[in-house]
Order: C-alpha cells, then structure tokens, then sequence
C-alpha cells in the first residue's frame, strides 16, 4: 500500500538544475552572495512587485535579522497559532512577545483583540498569514499607525499570493517568506526578508553577514544567514514552475472542498477567491467531534491506518510549548486553543494525484456520523 505524507517537496526536471551545477563547477563560487544569488533577488524583486529583498539561508533566519534590523524594544504582539519560528525569532531578539487571539474564520489574529494588548512596552506587531490565509491588514496597519508600532508580517505561507489584488509582500513594514522544501516554493532551504526603506535593507543585508561593514569595520551583532549558490540555483529553476504547480494544487484543493465541506461537522476556512489569490499549500480541515461523530484524533489514527498521513498543524499552540508555558508571556487565546484541537491537515502538493485526493475523501466520508 502506498503511503501518502502531507507533503512532498517540488523539484524541477533535473537538466535544468543541472545547468546551473555545470556552471557552478565551473567557477566555483558556491556562495557570500554570488551571482545567481543576485540574481534570484532580481527576478524575486520582479515577481514579488518588492523592491528591497534579500535572499538568506532560511526563512527563520531572514524573519529574526529582520527584526533585528527594524531595532525593536519591549513587547511584540504575535499569534500562538503558527509554527515554533514566528515566536523563537521573537524571543531570540530579546524581545517580549504578548499572545494575541486569533479568528475562526481565517485562523489569523484577530484585530479587534490588539488593541487591549498594548501597552507603552509595545513596539510591534507580528501577525502571521497562516495557511496563507490573508490577515486583516487594512485593521492591523491602521491600529499600527494609530500606535506608532511597526508591523512585520510572517508571510511564510504566503509566498506568491496576491490579497486584494497586491501582492503578499508590499504589505506592512517588512515581510518574511519561506523557502524551506516544503513549502509553496523552495530553494531547499531558504527564505527571504522584504523590507520597503533602502536604510532597513541595508541593515539586513550588513547582520546577514556577520555585521561586518567592510575589511576594517565591523558594526553590528550580526550571524551568518547567507544563502548560497545551490539554493539560488534551486530557487530560480523553481520559480519557473510556481504559477503552473499553484494551478495543480489549486485543482486539488478545489475538488477536496466541494466533497468534504458538505459533510456534517467539517469545516473550511473562509477563502475569499473573488478577492485574493491563494498559493493552495495547505488544506486545513476542522472537526466538531459532536457532529461529525468522531474527534480531530480519531480521524488522523484512522487515516493514518490507511496510509495517509496528516497532521495535527497546528497543535500544540505556541504558548503551551514547554520552552514558553511557565513563561508568562501575556495573553488569553481561547480561541487558538480550540481551533488546534479541532484542525487536520489533509495531504496536498503538487505531484499529489486526484485519485489519491478522492481515496482520502472517501475515508473521511465513510466515517461520518451523518452522511
Ligand atoms: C516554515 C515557517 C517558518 C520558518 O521558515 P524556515 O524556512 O523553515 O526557517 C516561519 N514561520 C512559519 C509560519 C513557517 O511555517
């Protein structure tokens, strides 16, 4: 029987990477920012309608020296329901972070829950776009400018989205995005910090690299996040396959939402399609245990006896991981709690077949209480 994993990273066809390595052989300049490295920045800046990135080593790594660059104090008011990063870029900046609740509808914070977080500790936001899921910006930002606090959006999932027409990565003051395997789009591993001020770039581009100015000069507490040749390489072969795979994955997630949003007790989030575009990385899937018969872990034993491996993405919340529980960061967030009981992550990715997609929606009919 053949197993099916929630994921599965793309590769392009191998020749065309191939090219690259011929070339990187060549000349041997594997990294320190070379030029295919300079050269994915361009085509990113291009296709993201951004106009000061940069390529690092990781997403998480981009998402801390980016904090780090905007030179934040005090508190930070972030989301628990997202990966272990979003909160660890936080607190590796020394900084304190301040748990705000999030939406049923969308999984994103909730801005009517900002504002009576903030105290005169607060310097900035960091919401997330979780699942790729848009969060309210137009809110966010204008509690933001209200506040005088800088907003950095963790847009890991969101790479290549377009929310109200504009592009995932022109909004707040500096945005982070992804390229770890498994996520919309990879260059192995990699991410990228946006910012939109030429001085903040900078800054970015001088901690990525150690902190250092030039030969003699050496500013700042930096570490070394830069990306390297092979993930360049990867990233600009990927990114010619971006909209063709988001069009396969977006098929897929189609027909796993006209079966499975029918059936009692399993709900979608609330995808906006007229609105945004959507990049389909994830399919997120919440069980009522009371009316759909069986709770969220019940399913995922019983998939996972059929060869079909989902997830529980994403549960725990942040704020009862062990590093941060007895912490005593602030923050009531009832809501996310819930919600992490309650969410499967089905399987989706570009090479996933539909029969395979109709196989797991037949398992998760059959064992519905009401069909
Ligand atoms: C993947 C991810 C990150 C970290 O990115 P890496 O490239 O794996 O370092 C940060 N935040 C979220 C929400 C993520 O899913």
């Amino acid at each position: 029987m053949e197993e099916i994993f929630v994921t599965k990273p793309v590769l392009p066809p191998m020749e065309e990477y191939m090219k690259y390595l011929q070339d990187i052989w060549e000349t041997h300049n594997l990294t320190n920012v070379g030029k295919y490295t300079r050269l994915f920045m361009l085509e990113l800046m291009d296709f993201l309608s951004a106009k000061h990135v940069l390529p690092m080593c990781n997403g998480h790594m981009a998402l801390e020296m980016t904090l780090q660059a905007m030179e934040l104090k005090g508190e930070v008011i972030t989301t628990p329901f997202t990966f272990a990063s979003t909160t660890h870029a936080i607190v590796r900046n020394g900084l304190t972070p301040v748990f705000c609740d999030i939406r049923e509808s969308d999984c994103t914070m909730d801005p009517d829950k900002i504002e009576s977080l903030i105290t005169d500790k607060t310097s900035a936001i960091v919401p997330v776009h979780v699942y790729g899921m848009p969060c309210d910006v137009e809110k966010i930002e204008a509690i933001a400018k209200k506040h005088n606090l800088k907003v950095i959006y963790d847009a890991a999932h969101a790479f290549g989205e377009k929310f109200n027409g504009k592009s995932s990565a022109k909004y707040g003051d500096a945005c982070m995005f992804s390229f770890h395997a498994t996520k919309a789009f990879n260059s192995i591993e990699g991410g990228l910090s946006v910012v939109h001020d030429t001085a903040t770039l900078t800054k970015v581009y001088q901690l990525h690299n150690f902190g250092i100015m030039d030969e003699e000069h050496v500013e700042f507490v930096g570490a070394n996040a830069k990306m390297n040749e092979f993930q360049a390489a990867m990233g600009l072969c990927n990114l010619k396959h971006f909209e063709e795979n988001r069009l396969k994955r977006k098929d897929l997630f189609t027909y796993y939402r006209q079966r499975l949003s029918d059936i009692k007790g399993i709900r979608f989030l609330d995808y906006d399609e007229v609105r945004n575009e959507f990049n389909y990385t994830y399919c997120p899937i919440f069980i009522d245990k009371e009316t759909y018969g069986m709770d969220r872990n019940e399913l995922f034993e019983i998939l996972s006896y059929n060869h079909v491996h989902s997830r529980k993405y994403f549960y725990p919340i942040v704020n009862e991981f062990n590093c941060y529980k007895d912490a005593g960061f602030r923050g009531e967030t009832p809501i996310a709690k819930k919600l992490s009981e309650e969410v499967l992550t089905l399987p989706l990715y570009t090479d996933l077949r539909l029969d395979q997609v109709k196989m797991i929606c037949d398992i998760i009919e059959a064992n519905a209480k009401t069909k």
